[in-house]
């Protein structure tokens, strides 16, 4: 058998990377090399998940200000620092790499400081030093990408909205996607003046129409104009400093900053994937088998790079499943179905299973749908609404889809996706107790579905 330096080279200490190396030394006794040319961590706990959520809380505590009023606070004097909040996330971002060293030192990971490339299907070259390994892992994640169109450079990405020296007064907001409506709540309940500009006629493509309709009016609400069927055509730098945007929306559109969250690409620029003959999809994403594995033996790849379902948890579970193929003899696929996610939007988005359209589609559903002001409105007198929505199998019963747009959406479905894993049934929710009073509960007490359209339709 050939010796090399390493059984398991990967690429990329992201979350998918870091977990898979330290399972494959940790469990395994798996000699183990991680190459990272930037920060360890990776975009979820660097540049996304984490340091977007904090900001998310952060942004949070100016609605919960307002709130209080009603319930007899005097909050008088209140003010934000973003100074301040982009400091301690910073150094909570610090504490975390630091965590994340620990972790793969403790588990004997040999870390290589720089960017790796792929010389042949068992050596990786990193800064001019080579390194040969039994096995490689690709898993160096994604990056944003932004349209050619003139005065692009004078744009920023998510990865400089995280790190802004002073809050833009106004900013523009290009996409509608998970990034742009999570960033578009930041700035807009920090105090900024927020302009989203979509070129569909709807935010967030891909999820159920309700909840796509419900969370634009609850932005509308708050003050974020969005801006339908409006493309950018350039972006100019005036005398002032601020930023003009020419659009065909005929709207004069003038900001301190543009940001970009027209979506992500595999990051696999310079990796040597033609050389070594790894096949790519068109976009550059890897293509892999339900172990994922390459067209090569020896390489495999995990999360974004492989464009399957782009979310932390998943390149964690494709990371194991890996580790568990490879260096535990036992063929591992990740199941995909019914993944819960969550848009971390003001008010937030939970989701799992189908959507309506989708499910009709396949076969005939119930849907059960509800809309009410919650509780805390009352007092606060916000004018806010929360939606759920369950999409129920009428041949089997099976809850297919559960939605939700509202306080605590992605604390609620996660517990709805264990039950839906479970393979709960509609008569399964219907008996279970309510807790009182809560939004949840709501899941448990729906009784009437909605109209069909397609009986409508044909009365
Ligand atoms: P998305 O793919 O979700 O959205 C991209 C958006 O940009 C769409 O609204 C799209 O419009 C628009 N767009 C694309 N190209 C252009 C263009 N040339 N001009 C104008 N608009 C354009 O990407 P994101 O960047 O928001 O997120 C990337 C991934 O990151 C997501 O897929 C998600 O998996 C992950 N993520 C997950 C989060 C979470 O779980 N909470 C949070 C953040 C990211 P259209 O609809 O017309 O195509």
């Amino acid at each position: 058998m050939a010796s090399y330096d390493y059984d398991l080279i990967t690429l990329g200490a992201g979350s998918g990377g870091v977990r898979a190396s330290r399972v494959a030394a940790s469990q395994y006794g798996a000699r183990v090399a991680i190459v990272e040319s930037s920060r360890v961590g990776g975009t979820c706990v660097m540049r996304g998940c984490v340091p977007k959520k904090l900001l998310v809380y952060g942004a949070h505590v100016a609605e919960e200000l307002e709130d209080a009023v009603g319930y007899g606070w005097t909050v008088d004097g209140a003010r934000h620092d973003w100074g301040a909040l982009i400091a301690n996330k910073n150094t909570e971002l610090q504490r975390l790499e630091g965590v994340y060293h620990r972790l793969l030192r403790d588990a004997g990971v040999t870390l290589l400081e720089g960017r790796g490339r792929i010389v042949d299907p068992h050596t990786v070259e990193v800064d001019g030093k080579t390194y040969t390994a039994g096995h490689i892992l690709i898993a160096v994640g994604g990056r944003p990408i932004l349209p050619d169109i003139p005065g692009i450079e004078h744009a920023i990405t998510s990865n400089e909205a995280l790190d802004l020296p002073a809050r833009p007064d106004r900013i523009v907001i290009v996409g509608g996607g998970y990034i742009a409506v999570e960033f578009a709540g930041i700035f807009n309940a920090l105090g900024s003046r927020v302009t989203e500009a979509i070129r569909a006629g709807q935010i967030l493509r891909g999820f159920d129409e309700d909840v796509r309709s419900t969370l634009a009016a609850e932005m509308e609400k708050k003050g974020i104009r969005i801006r339908r069927e409006c493309q950018i055509q350039s972006i100019e730098k005036c005398e002032d400093g601020s930023l003009s945007l020419l659009n065909n929306c005929a709207e004069e559109m003038r900001a301190d900053a543009v940001m970009y969250a027209t979506g992500r690409a595999p990051n696999t620029e310079g990796l040597g994937l033609d050389a070594v003959g790894i096949e790519t999809a068109q976009g550059g994403a890897v293509v892999v088998d339900q172990y994922s594995r390459t067209s090569v033996d020896s390489i495999s790849a995990i999360g974004d790079v492989t464009d399957r379902v782009n979310l932390t948890p998943v390149a964690i579970k494709e990371g194991m499943a890996f580790v568990a193929t490879v260096f535990g003899d036992t063929p591992t696929a990740v199941d995909y179905d019914a993944i819960p996610s969550a848009v971390f939007s003001q008010p937030p988005i939970g989701t799992v299973g189908l959507m309506e359209g989708e499910a009709r589609t396949r076969e005939p559903v119930d849907v059960y749908l509800s809309r009410f002001r919650p509780m805390k409105a009352t007092l606060s007198g916000r004018d806010e609404r929360a939606m759920m929505k369950l999409i129920v199998s009428r041949e089997t019963d099976r809850v297919l889809g559960a939605h939700m747009v509202g306080a605590d959406a992605p604390e609620i479905i996660q517990g709805i996706g264990i039950a839906m894993k479970a393979g709960a049934t509609k008569a399964h929710f219907d008996a279970t107790v309510g807790i009182h009073p809560t939004a949840a509960e709501e899941f448990v007490t729906m009784r009437e579905p909605v109209p069909d359209p397609s009986f409508e339709h044909t009365e």
